[in-house]
């Protein structure tokens, strides 16, 4: 609860889900068991600190639904951190991942800390002691629970989690798939890095291709030349950025912690990461207005809003005055309840955090898949089909009598690698999802948002695997 939402975070979820499940012919005993967190594990540890202090650290580890294992959902490092915000996280982890048919329920942990405060040292033994606290509970494993990276944490994180459960589990085969995120070193999948941004990028265009939504919104079918701003320039907000400027998308404005750029020519989000690199800050990057007000990006005039951040950044106190026509919610729960109402009421489109930046969980399936299969995606046919497109090639150009240039040759001939493989996957789900929850909005002019569709879909699939697996006959 705070005081932009008489709600807090899992209760603005639960209120999501009421407001789906009234659009769904489930039991209300199934929509019960589908809502419950399972399992929730709190835990306190101490840690010492680089100048000899103790430290105890309060951190969690929340599994919302078993009906599918094992759980999965990433980690989060934040002063933030409270049991209500993993479990909000890890019930959203369950409805995403049905959403986009990724076989887990749900989970989430976190770590109430600012990671900034942390030396590397001492982020290191106390990503070394939570996991063997969720060892010691059972709480992790490749058939258990997978974490992932989140917001404050990344590759490094998750290879100290990986070396500290193989090290606690020797001989267990699978034991690379007890987390992902992975350096590619330590058993990680190309494309990982990028796939939410990526993901989030997919799931926007697939909208903006739509006619009939595009009419609607008053814009023009696809994503070029559309204007777009990110908060965020994490992880996801980066990523996001990079591939809408890379498909012709010009991103106007960028919001970090400190402030806000604006440039109606377009910003380059590398050159900007780079020169917060250097300067410590996003703001007087050469050709911009600054907004001092970081939130004051969200307000401007633009096409798409990209929230890649954290939770409740848009809310009652200022989605009035949002004007983008497409919110694409990158980071888990932007937007709270009360604004969603307003954007119905101002016919703004806000596509929803839990399939949209479900890019992250798709290429984390496809990374344990890899850990579970252990051989790099691409390493048996690649060359094979190489061989095969050659063959082929030289049929047609002796049947033809005419060549191809080197640089198609190249193009034709190339056989999959493992990041075009993931790429390629990533694509097809958000591309699947996106129509299938498009299809049940559509079908009941009654259900009024995307999100409210997104969760009709999360709660069919749920509720139909229960129903399969026959705990409720
Ligand atoms: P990150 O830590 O890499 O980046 C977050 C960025 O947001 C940081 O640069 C931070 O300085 C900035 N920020 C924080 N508060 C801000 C504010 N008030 N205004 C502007 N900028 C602010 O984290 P991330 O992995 O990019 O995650 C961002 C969001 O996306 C989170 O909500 C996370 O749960 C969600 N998410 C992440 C993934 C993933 O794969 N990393 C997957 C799904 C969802």
């Amino acid at each position: 609860m705070s005081e932009l939402s008489p709600y807090s975070f899992f209760q603005s979820v639960e209120k999501s889900f009421d407001k789906a499940a009234r659009f769904t012919t489930w039991d209300i005993g199934i929509l019960e068991q589908i809502k419950a967190c399972n399992s929730v594990y709190r835990m306190r540890f101490p840690i010492k600190r680089d100048d000899g202090t103790i430290e105890v650290m309060e951190a969690y580890r929340v599994q919302h639904s078993h009906h599918k294992l094992p759980c999965k959902g990433g980690i989060r490092f934040s002063d933030e951190v409270n049991q209500d915000e993993v479990m909000a996280l890890a019930a959203l982890m369950t409805y995403k991942c049905a959403i986009v048919n990724v076989p887990f329920g749900g989970g989430k942990g976190g770590i109430k800390i600012n990671p900034k405060k942390y030396s590397s040292y001492e982020l290191e033994s106390i990503t070394r002691r939570y996991t063997s606290e969720l060892v010691k509970k059972n709480f992790i494993g490749p058939g258990i629970d997978v974490p992932a990276p989140d917001y404050g944490t990344g590759e490094r994180e998750m290879a100290w989690i990986v070396d500290t459960y193989t090290s606690l589990k020797p001989g267990e085969i699978d034991a690379a798939g007890c987390v992902t995120g992975k350096p590619v070193s330590q058993g990680g999948v190309r494309g990982r890095k990028e796939a939410t941004g990526l993901g989030v990028y997919y799931g926007v265009r697939e909208v903006c291709q739509m006619p009939d939504v595009m009419e609607k919104l008053g814009l023009t079918v696809g994503v070029e030349g559309k204007r777009v701003v990110v908060q965020g320039l994490g992880n996801v907000g980066y990523h996001t950025a990079k591939f809408f400027r890379e498909n012709g998308a010009k991103v106007i404005g960028l919001a970090e912690f400190e402030g806000a750029i604006f440039n109606e020519e377009g910003l380059n989000e590398e050159d900007v990461f780079q020169h917060r690199k250097r300067t410590g800050s996003i703001l007087n990057f050469p050709g911009s207005t600054n907004l001092t007000v970081n939130t004051d990006a969200l307000e401007l005039d633009c096409d798409i809003l990209i929230p890649a951040a954290l939770e409740n950044v848009i809310n009652i106190d200022n989605a009035q005055r949002i004007k983008a026509k497409i919110i694409g919610e990158a980071a888990n729960g932007p937007c709270t309840p009360e604004a969603d109402e307003v954007f119905i009421h101002k016919g703004i489109l806000c596509i929803p955090d839990m399939y949209l930046n479900a890019g992250g969980v798709t290429v984390s399936y496809f990374e344990w898949l890899k850990n579970l299969s252990h051989v790099r995606y691409g390493r048996m046919e690649k060359r094979f089909t190489e061989n095969m497109n050659a063959r082929i090639l030289s049929q047609i150009e002796e049947l033809s009598g005419k060549s191809v240039s080197d640089k198609e040759r190249l193009f034709i001939m190339h056989g999959a690698d493992e990041v075009d493989l993931v790429h390629s996957g990533l694509e097809e789900t958000m591309i699947t999802a996106t129509r299938e929850i498009m299809e049940i909005w559509k079908s009941n002019v009654n259900i009024p948002d995307m999100r409210t569709a997104a969760y009709v879909s999360a709660i069919n699939k749920v509720a139909t695997s229960y129903a399969e697996l026959g705990i409720f006959p």
